[in-house]
């Protein structure tokens, strides 16, 4: 059943799906690489000014305490961890009070396995590397999520 009509190529959804490079679409693209740039850099700038905090202690305990909230905070707001030197995963640096260690103990506060778990432990500032933030898990706890 040869329809005349029918028989006639439709190339613009094809085309469409297939090649997404309208203009906009490509403005979009280079826009998302030159922020993954950027944010690459911001990374890096951050990364570099902690390092020269690594083996020290700000003080005291509460002092030590407000050093790490805030580089916490400026790391949150750029979407970053630090990245525990133990384990690897993403954390959030925290110091806690610990017997032995009167300016407190520098930790890796992370959750593994659904256990909040604390790595670390020095009483000096560990050395940092940034990691990206990790994406929240939306209402599919009852999916296993592998890796
Ligand atoms: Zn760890």
């Amino acid at each position: 059943m040869i329809d005349p009509g029918s028989t006639r190529p439709k190339p613009t959804r094809a085309e469409q799906e297939c090649e997404p490079a309208e203009p906009g679409g490509l403005a979009i693209v280079e826009l998302e690489r030159e922020l993954h740039r950027l944010q690459r850099s911001i990374r890096l700038t951050i990364q570099s000014h902690l390092q020269t905090l690594a083996g020290q202690s700000f003080g005291s305990l509460s002092q030590n305490q407000q050093m790490v909230a805030s580089i916490h905070s400026l790391l949150d707001s750029h979407g970053f961890r630090v990245q525990c030197s133990e384990c690897g995963h993403p954390a959030i640096l925290r110091v806690s009070p610990r017997t032995g260690i009167e300016q407190g103990a520098f930790v890796f506060d992370h959750t593994i396995e659904r256990r909040r778990t604390f790595h670390g432990g020095r009483a000096v500032m560990p050395e940092i590397r940034l990691v990206a933030k990790p994406t929240r898990k939306k209402a599919r706890d009852g999916k296993k999520a592998a890796g």
